[in-house]
Protein backbone atom coordinates (compact mmCIF):
# COMPACT_ATOMS: atom_id res chain seq x y z
CA UNK A 1 0.00 0.00 0.00
CA UNK A 2 1.24 3.42 -0.84
CA UNK A 3 0.22 6.29 1.63
CA UNK A 4 0.88 9.48 -0.32
CA UNK A 5 0.04 12.76 0.23
CA UNK A 6 -0.71 16.17 -1.79
CA UNK A 7 0.24 19.48 0.12
CA UNK A 8 -0.12 22.62 -1.21
CA UNK A 9 -1.51 26.58 -0.36
CA UNK A 10 -5.22 27.01 0.01
CA UNK A 11 -6.90 27.50 -3.52
CA UNK A 12 -3.59 26.39 -5.71
CA UNK A 13 -5.64 22.92 -7.13
CA UNK A 14 -4.72 20.37 -4.52
CA UNK A 15 -8.34 18.72 -5.16
CA UNK A 16 -8.37 18.98 -8.54
CA UNK A 17 -5.22 16.90 -9.12
CA UNK A 18 -5.93 14.94 -6.02
CA UNK A 19 -8.86 14.34 -7.53
CA UNK A 20 -7.76 13.41 -11.41
CA UNK A 21 -4.62 11.53 -9.79
CA UNK A 22 -7.12 9.24 -8.38
CA UNK A 23 -9.19 8.94 -11.31
CA UNK A 24 -6.50 8.06 -13.43
CA UNK A 25 -4.84 5.95 -11.16
CA UNK A 26 -8.20 4.06 -10.85
CA UNK A 27 -8.82 3.96 -14.35
CA UNK A 28 -5.62 2.39 -14.56
CA UNK A 29 -6.69 -0.84 -12.64
CA UNK A 30 -5.18 0.21 -8.93
CA UNK A 31 -7.57 0.45 -6.25
CA UNK A 32 -7.88 4.19 -4.54
CA UNK A 33 -9.07 5.32 -1.34
CA UNK A 34 -8.82 9.54 -1.36
CA UNK A 35 -8.95 11.41 1.79
CA UNK A 36 -9.95 14.81 1.94
CA UNK A 37 -8.32 16.60 4.34
CA UNK A 38 -9.42 20.09 4.31
CA UNK A 39 -12.33 21.73 5.88
CA UNK A 40 -13.16 23.14 2.64
CA UNK A 41 -14.70 19.31 2.73
CA UNK A 42 -14.53 19.42 -1.04
CA UNK A 43 -11.99 16.95 -1.97
CA UNK A 44 -13.88 14.22 -3.33
CA UNK A 45 -16.67 16.00 -5.08
CA UNK A 46 -15.91 15.44 -8.41
CA UNK A 47 -15.46 12.11 -7.93
CA UNK A 48 -18.57 11.98 -6.46
CA UNK A 49 -20.90 13.56 -9.30
CA UNK A 50 -20.94 17.30 -7.03
CA UNK A 51 -22.12 15.82 -4.25
CA UNK A 52 -20.36 17.19 -1.29
CA UNK A 53 -20.19 13.69 0.77
CA UNK A 54 -21.00 13.67 4.54
CA UNK A 55 -17.57 14.35 6.35
CA UNK A 56 -16.56 11.87 9.44
CA UNK A 57 -15.93 14.83 11.69
CA UNK A 58 -19.74 15.75 11.50
CA UNK A 59 -20.78 12.27 11.48
CA UNK A 60 -18.63 11.70 14.72
CA UNK A 61 -21.16 14.66 16.15
CA UNK A 62 -23.78 13.10 15.13
CA UNK A 63 -24.01 9.93 16.03
CA UNK A 64 -21.07 8.90 17.84
CA UNK A 65 -17.65 7.50 17.25
CA UNK A 66 -18.33 3.98 18.64
CA UNK A 67 -21.34 4.16 16.34
CA UNK A 68 -20.10 4.50 12.81
CA UNK A 69 -20.06 1.69 10.00
CA UNK A 70 -17.49 1.63 7.10
CA UNK A 71 -20.73 2.68 5.04
CA UNK A 72 -22.16 6.03 6.81
CA UNK A 73 -18.27 7.31 6.02
CA UNK A 74 -16.72 5.77 3.44
CA UNK A 75 -18.47 6.72 -0.13
CA UNK A 76 -17.42 4.88 -3.69
CA UNK A 77 -17.38 7.44 -6.42
CA UNK A 78 -16.27 7.40 -10.41
CA UNK A 79 -14.39 4.34 -11.21
CA UNK A 80 -14.20 2.61 -7.82
CA UNK A 81 -12.71 5.24 -5.92
CA UNK A 82 -13.92 5.03 -2.39
CA UNK A 83 -14.21 8.39 -1.28
CA UNK A 84 -13.72 10.00 2.92
CA UNK A 85 -13.72 13.83 3.65
CA UNK A 86 -12.45 14.32 6.88
CA UNK A 87 -14.61 17.83 7.71
CA UNK A 88 -13.70 20.32 9.89
CA UNK A 89 -13.97 21.79 13.41
CA UNK A 90 -16.73 24.31 14.00
CA UNK A 91 -15.51 27.68 13.22
CA UNK A 92 -13.93 29.57 15.98
CA UNK A 93 -13.66 26.34 18.26
CA UNK A 94 -11.83 23.20 18.08
CA UNK A 95 -7.93 22.16 16.04
CA UNK A 96 -8.93 20.67 12.41
CA UNK A 97 -5.61 18.71 13.22
CA UNK A 98 -7.17 17.04 15.71
CA UNK A 99 -10.27 16.21 13.48
CA UNK A 100 -8.32 14.67 10.77
CA UNK A 101 -6.71 12.45 13.03
CA UNK A 102 -9.97 11.42 14.55
CA UNK A 103 -11.11 10.37 11.14
CA UNK A 104 -7.99 8.54 10.26
CA UNK A 105 -8.82 6.79 14.04
CA UNK A 106 -12.23 5.99 12.94
CA UNK A 107 -10.70 4.40 9.31
CA UNK A 108 -8.24 2.49 11.34
CA UNK A 109 -10.90 1.07 13.46
CA UNK A 110 -13.45 -0.18 10.87
CA UNK A 111 -10.39 -1.42 8.92
CA UNK A 112 -10.69 1.06 6.05
CA UNK A 113 -7.18 1.10 4.81
CA UNK A 114 -6.93 -1.75 2.35
CA UNK A 115 -6.65 -0.26 -1.07
CA UNK A 116 -3.55 -0.06 -3.31
CA UNK A 117 -3.26 3.55 -2.84
CA UNK A 118 -4.28 5.69 -0.40
CA UNK A 119 -4.25 9.85 -1.22
CA UNK A 120 -4.63 12.30 1.42
CA UNK A 121 -5.75 16.09 0.17
CA UNK A 122 -3.97 18.11 2.98
CA UNK A 123 -4.43 21.97 3.55
CA UNK A 124 -0.80 23.15 3.63
CA UNK A 125 -1.14 27.25 3.99
CA UNK A 126 -0.46 26.99 7.70
CA UNK A 127 2.33 24.28 8.55
CA UNK A 128 1.36 24.37 11.90
CA UNK A 129 1.83 20.84 13.96
CA UNK A 130 -2.34 20.54 13.08
CA UNK A 131 -2.13 20.32 9.29
CA UNK A 132 1.57 18.23 9.34
CA UNK A 133 -0.71 15.68 11.76
CA UNK A 134 -0.78 13.21 8.67
CA UNK A 135 2.99 13.42 8.17
CA UNK A 136 3.68 13.51 12.07
CA UNK A 137 1.57 10.40 12.57
CA UNK A 138 2.97 8.35 9.93
CA UNK A 139 0.05 8.17 7.38
CA UNK A 140 1.40 10.07 5.11
CA UNK A 141 4.66 8.58 3.60
CA UNK A 142 5.13 10.23 0.56
CA UNK A 143 4.76 14.01 -0.03
CA UNK A 144 3.79 15.61 -3.06
CA UNK A 145 3.85 19.39 -3.50
CA UNK A 146 1.24 21.61 -5.57
CA UNK A 147 2.61 24.81 -6.27
CA UNK A 148 2.39 27.33 -9.51
CA UNK A 149 4.82 29.90 -9.88
CA UNK A 150 3.52 32.33 -8.11
CA UNK A 151 5.20 33.68 -4.83
CA UNK A 152 3.16 32.95 -2.21
CA UNK A 153 2.36 29.49 -3.58
CA UNK A 154 6.00 28.57 -3.26
CA UNK A 155 6.34 29.85 -0.11
CA UNK A 156 3.60 27.47 1.18
CA UNK A 157 5.81 24.54 -0.74
CA UNK A 158 8.81 25.91 1.44
CA UNK A 159 6.96 25.72 4.47
CA UNK A 160 6.12 22.00 3.84
CA UNK A 161 9.53 21.27 2.48
CA UNK A 162 10.24 22.71 6.38
CA UNK A 163 8.16 20.71 8.07
CA UNK A 164 8.89 17.70 6.24
CA UNK A 165 12.35 18.24 7.24
CA UNK A 166 11.51 18.28 10.75
CA UNK A 167 9.49 15.55 10.97
CA UNK A 168 12.04 13.43 9.00
CA UNK A 169 14.66 14.15 11.84
CA UNK A 170 12.38 11.62 13.70
CA UNK A 171 14.07 8.34 12.72
CA UNK A 172 11.36 5.88 13.24
CA UNK A 173 8.98 8.63 10.67
CA UNK A 174 8.90 7.52 7.08
CA UNK A 175 7.87 10.66 5.95
CA UNK A 176 9.69 11.95 2.32
CA UNK A 177 9.35 14.68 -0.03
CA UNK A 178 8.56 12.62 -3.95
CA UNK A 179 8.40 15.55 -5.49
CA UNK A 180 6.72 19.12 -6.97
CA UNK A 181 3.78 19.08 -9.45
CA UNK A 182 3.24 22.21 -11.52
CA UNK A 183 -0.09 23.57 -12.07
CA UNK A 184 0.12 26.25 -13.68
CA UNK A 185 -0.94 30.01 -13.86
CA UNK A 186 0.22 30.98 -17.05
CA UNK A 187 3.19 32.85 -15.73
CA UNK A 188 6.10 33.38 -18.57
CA UNK A 189 8.79 30.83 -17.24
CA UNK A 190 6.67 29.02 -14.99
CA UNK A 191 7.80 25.54 -15.19
CA UNK A 192 10.93 26.46 -15.43
CA UNK A 193 10.71 28.54 -11.71
CA UNK A 194 9.12 25.53 -10.30
CA UNK A 195 11.98 23.51 -11.37
CA UNK A 196 14.71 25.74 -10.21
CA UNK A 197 12.68 25.86 -6.62
CA UNK A 198 12.37 22.11 -6.53
CA UNK A 199 15.89 21.51 -7.68
CA UNK A 200 16.66 23.99 -4.44
CA UNK A 201 15.02 22.11 -1.97
CA UNK A 202 17.18 18.56 -3.50
CA UNK A 203 13.62 17.72 -5.12
CA UNK A 204 12.32 17.57 -8.86
CA UNK A 205 9.62 18.27 -10.75
CA UNK A 206 7.31 15.03 -11.45
CA UNK A 207 4.51 16.80 -13.21
CA UNK A 208 3.90 20.06 -15.40
CA UNK A 209 -0.08 20.54 -15.09
CA UNK A 210 -1.06 23.25 -17.70
CA UNK A 211 -3.69 26.20 -16.91
CA UNK A 212 -6.95 25.29 -19.02
CA UNK A 213 -10.38 25.67 -19.21
CA UNK A 214 -11.19 22.16 -19.58
CA UNK A 215 -10.55 21.92 -15.43
CA UNK A 216 -14.03 24.44 -15.47
CA UNK A 217 -16.18 22.73 -17.82
CA UNK A 218 -15.32 19.42 -16.24
CA UNK A 219 -15.81 21.24 -13.43
CA UNK A 220 -19.22 22.38 -13.89
CA UNK A 221 -20.11 19.00 -15.36
CA UNK A 222 -19.39 17.78 -11.47
CA UNK A 223 -16.43 15.72 -13.50
CA UNK A 224 -12.92 15.11 -13.30
CA UNK A 225 -10.66 16.03 -16.63
CA UNK A 226 -10.57 12.19 -16.54
CA UNK A 227 -14.00 11.00 -16.58
CA UNK A 228 -15.33 14.51 -18.73
CA UNK A 229 -12.49 14.60 -21.61
CA UNK A 230 -10.62 11.06 -21.28
CA UNK A 231 -9.36 11.73 -24.93
CA UNK A 232 -7.98 15.09 -23.87
CA UNK A 233 -3.89 16.22 -24.11
CA UNK A 234 -4.79 17.69 -20.16
CA UNK A 235 -6.34 13.91 -18.78
CA UNK A 236 -3.01 12.19 -20.57
CA UNK A 237 -0.83 15.01 -18.55
CA UNK A 238 -2.73 13.76 -15.51
CA UNK A 239 -2.18 10.16 -16.49
CA UNK A 240 1.24 11.17 -17.02
CA UNK A 241 1.45 12.29 -13.30
CA UNK A 242 -0.19 9.22 -11.86
CA UNK A 243 3.12 7.03 -13.97
CA UNK A 244 5.45 9.09 -12.26
CA UNK A 245 4.28 8.59 -9.05
CA UNK A 246 3.85 4.69 -9.17
CA UNK A 247 7.43 4.66 -10.52
CA UNK A 248 9.06 7.14 -8.24
CA UNK A 249 11.72 5.77 -6.48
CA UNK A 250 13.73 8.99 -5.26
CA UNK A 251 12.09 10.04 -2.13
CA UNK A 252 14.20 12.45 -0.26
CA UNK A 253 14.49 15.11 3.37
CA UNK A 254 14.36 18.38 1.53
CA UNK A 255 16.55 21.51 2.82
CA UNK A 256 13.96 24.56 2.57
CA UNK A 257 15.26 27.86 1.22
CA UNK A 258 15.73 31.04 3.08
CA UNK A 259 13.54 33.01 2.57
CA UNK A 260 15.67 35.47 1.26
CA UNK A 261 17.07 32.87 -1.29
CA UNK A 262 13.15 31.96 -2.25
CA UNK A 263 12.09 35.52 -3.37
CA UNK A 264 15.36 36.37 -5.27
CA UNK A 265 15.08 33.21 -7.44
CA UNK A 266 10.98 34.26 -7.93
CA UNK A 267 12.22 37.56 -8.68
CA UNK A 268 15.24 36.09 -11.16
CA UNK A 269 12.23 34.42 -13.56
CA UNK A 270 10.64 38.38 -13.52
CA UNK A 271 9.69 39.97 -17.00
CA UNK A 272 10.75 43.16 -17.95
CA UNK A 273 8.36 45.69 -16.82
CA UNK A 274 8.38 47.38 -19.91
CA UNK A 275 4.97 48.42 -21.18
CA UNK A 276 3.09 47.13 -18.20
CA UNK A 277 0.50 49.82 -16.18
P1 LIG B 1 -7.36 23.54 -3.52
O1 LIG B 1 -7.88 22.17 -3.34
O2 LIG B 1 -5.86 23.61 -3.51
O3 LIG B 1 -7.95 24.53 -2.57
P2 LIG B 1 -8.84 23.44 -6.01
O4 LIG B 1 -8.40 22.15 -6.58
O5 LIG B 1 -10.20 23.49 -5.38
O6 LIG B 1 -7.76 24.03 -5.00
O7 LIG B 1 -8.72 24.50 -7.19
C1 LIG B 1 -9.15 25.84 -7.08
C2 LIG B 1 -9.71 26.28 -8.42
O8 LIG B 1 -8.68 26.31 -9.38
C3 LIG B 1 -10.77 25.30 -8.89
O9 LIG B 1 -11.98 26.00 -9.05
C4 LIG B 1 -10.27 24.78 -10.22
O10 LIG B 1 -11.26 24.91 -11.19
C5 LIG B 1 -9.11 25.70 -10.58
N1 LIG B 1 -7.99 24.94 -11.17
C6 LIG B 1 -7.19 24.04 -10.55
N2 LIG B 1 -6.27 23.55 -11.40
C7 LIG B 1 -6.49 24.14 -12.60
C8 LIG B 1 -5.87 24.07 -13.91
N3 LIG B 1 -4.82 23.29 -14.15
N4 LIG B 1 -6.40 24.83 -14.91
C9 LIG B 1 -7.45 25.64 -14.68
N5 LIG B 1 -8.07 25.77 -13.48
C10 LIG B 1 -7.60 25.04 -12.46
FE1 LIG C 1 -5.78 25.11 13.50
FE2 LIG C 1 -3.31 24.21 13.23
FE3 LIG C 1 -3.96 25.49 15.42
FE4 LIG C 1 -4.96 23.05 14.97
S1 LIG C 1 -2.82 23.56 15.33
S2 LIG C 1 -6.11 24.87 15.70
S3 LIG C 1 -5.18 23.09 12.75
S4 LIG C 1 -3.93 26.37 13.35
MG1 LIG D 1 -9.18 21.46 -1.85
Amino acid sequence: MKQIAIYGKGGIGKSTTSANLSAALATRGLTVMQIGCDPKRDSTRMLMKGTLIPTVLDLIREKGEENLTLDDVVFTGYSGVRCVEAGGPEPGVGCAGRGIIATFQVLERLSAFTEDIILYDVLGDVVCGGFAMPMRKGYAQEIYLVTSGELMSLYAANNICKAIARIAQNVRQVCRLGGVICNSRNLPEEEELVSSFAKSVGSKIVAYIPRSSLVQHAELHNQTVIEFASDSPLAEEYRLLAEAIISNTEFIIPVPMEIADLEQLARSYLPPMTGMV
